[in-house]
């Protein structure tokens, strides 16, 4: 379970803090890296500003999401190499055409995921 809220609250405080101090970047720093553990993700501060927006609207698929990522860690599903749709080698990820069916996904890369989800 995400708590967005908490993130949030510690988003703001670091931009408002300018994060002039480098032992409160270091903590922060700390912060993150535990976080990217948990949720095993490894991107930009924005990226993630986005995912939390979006986990804010689909509490029920963040439950989803988190199944799938389990799934993929322990090797019950295993994730290709390239996007299902264009064959492009680069960072995918699944696509649910049903949420209800939390292991079956698409995987697609960003460009096809965005498309994917233009077209319906
Ligand atoms: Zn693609
Ligand atoms: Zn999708």
């Amino acid at each position: 379970m995400i708590d967005i809220q908490r993130q949030r609250e510690i988003w703001r405080k670091a931009s408002k803090k300018k994060r002039e101090k480098p032992e409160y970047k270091a903590k922060e720093y700390k912060y993150y890296q535990e976080w990217y553990k948990k949720n095993g993700r490894n991107r930009s501060d924005d990226y993630l500003e986005c995912i939390l927006e979006w986990a804010q609207e689909h509490p029920d698929r963040v439950k989803v999401m988190g199944k799938l990522g389990r799934a993929v860690k322990s090797g019950k599903i295993k994730k290709p190499k390239t996007c299902e749709n264009c064959g492009r080698e680069t960072r995918l990820s699944g696509h649910h055409e049903d949420y209800s069916r939390p292991l079956e996904v698409i995987w697609l890369c960003s460009s096809c995921h965005k498309l994917r989800h233009g077209a319906t």
